[in-house]
């Protein structure tokens, strides 16, 4: 026993500093190596905990953003669960497998914006439609774009006496369950914001509004020490640089970047050309994350410009280029199967989401090894 003791002993030291090695470059490259996914449906998840396991972690990815929604059996909430949702159990399941491969799991719920999609209420509006910003917009039978209420998503209304009560239980709730120390409230593409059929919003100044419910948000989690994740699209001008409605504001929201507190981390989304916008907000004093879709291409230039504008700035910016974040704009279920099957897009050849994942994060794994 005595002899064999140190041997393990420095068997065990010379894995710790082999892990140690191999994982500080990776942080010190991008501390944030992120992957953001509708949460699994409950028949999924299962299959869900094998990715994590075997294709995220292998990868390098530390951060998990979920987007569970109404995907939970809420006990504070009831009234606002989805017909079939994860329980407190299939949840669990997937805090293990991450908390065991060090993937900080960050649960979002889409606040403010996003309340209805395509000719749908989200379940908010549905049991609570006095929430409503604009109530007298009626959803319609066959949702198309562009049409002549402007209706992209609903929203609810942030100056609602009784809006706040009723979301911060679900935020409260899903960050418990999920033991997270953050959590993402969405809030991009707002389009109805400040509307002429809201009674309370009507004639303010949206980028107040905006900037406003961000806020209190922040405010709500930092008192429990979590951190608030937002989209960066409503907090850059998209007249002045082109960059036009949806990567970008056209509704004078983008002033709230200017009154909202700085330790919000913003997800800086561009799909189709990689904007140099993370130096935007890195300068105003925020964590950038950079985040592509489906061209695989964007995502290895937002990893090059990352790590490039890291390199090239001040020991006060550098950690403010915070890391890159694979988006995921289909089910877990169906994106796994496309992963799986390395199924290509018929109009897009191998210009997907699964391939723009494995490209970026070649990038980022050959950089670190470099
Ligand atoms: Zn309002």
């Amino acid at each position: 026993m005595k002899k064999i003791l140190p041997l393990s002993i420095s068997l065990f030291l010379l894995l710790l500093l082999g892990s140690v090695k191999a994982q500080q470059p990776l942080d010190s490259l991008l501390a944030v190596r992120g992957f953001a996914i509708a949460a699994p449906q409950v028949d999924e998840v299962d299959r869900f905990v094998k990715f994590i396991d075997e294709e995220l972690a292998p990868r390098n990815v530390n951060t998990l953003i979920l987007r569970v929604d109404y995907n939970y059996e809420y006990e504070s909430r009831p009234e606002l669960r989805d017909s079939v949702a994860l329980s407190k159990e299939d949840v669990k399941k997937m805090v293990v497998v991450a908390q065991k491969n060090d993937i900080r799991i960050i649960p979002q719920v889409n606040l403010l914006g996003h309340q209805s999609w395509a000719g749908d209420l989200e379940n908010l509006l549905e049991v609570y439609p006095e929430f409503d910003e604009t109530p007298n917009i009626e959803m319609p039978e066959e949702y198309e774009w562009p049409n002549e209420d402007g209706l992209y998503c609903k929203s609810y209304c942030p100056l609602h006496p009784d809006v706040h009560d009723v979301v911060f239980d679900i935020v409260d709730e899903i960050v418990e369950v999920f033991e997270a120390d953050a959590f993402h409230a969405g809030m991009d593409e707002v389009f109805y914001i400040g509307h002429e059929q809201c009674p309370r919003c009507h004639g303010r100044d949206k980028a107040e509004l905006y900037a406003g419910e961000v806020t209190k948000i922040r405010n709500h989690l930092a008192d429990k020490g979590v951190e608030l994740w937002i989209w960066g699209d409503r907090l850059i001008d998209g007249k002045t640089t082109g960059i036009g409605m949806w990567e970008a504001s056209m509704n004078n929201t983008h002033r709230a970047v200017d009154l909202i507190p700085k330790d919000v981390v913003i997800n800086d989304w561009h799909y189709e050309t990689a904007y140099p916008t993370a130096a935007y907000f890195a300068m105003k004093g925020f964590r950038v994350v950079s985040c592509p879709w489906r061209t695989p291409d964007v995502g290895v230039k937002q990893v090059q410009d990352m790590v490039r504008f890291r390199d090239q700035s001040t020991e006060e910016m550098k950690s403010r280029y915070y890391g890159v974040m694979q988006t995921i704009w289909s089910g877990a279920g169906d994106f796994m199967d496309a992963y799986y099957e390395e199924r290509p897009d018929e109009e897009r050849g191998d210009r997907t989401q699964w391939n723009t994942f494995k490209t970026m994060y070649d990038e980022i794994n050959r950089l670190s090894s470099e």
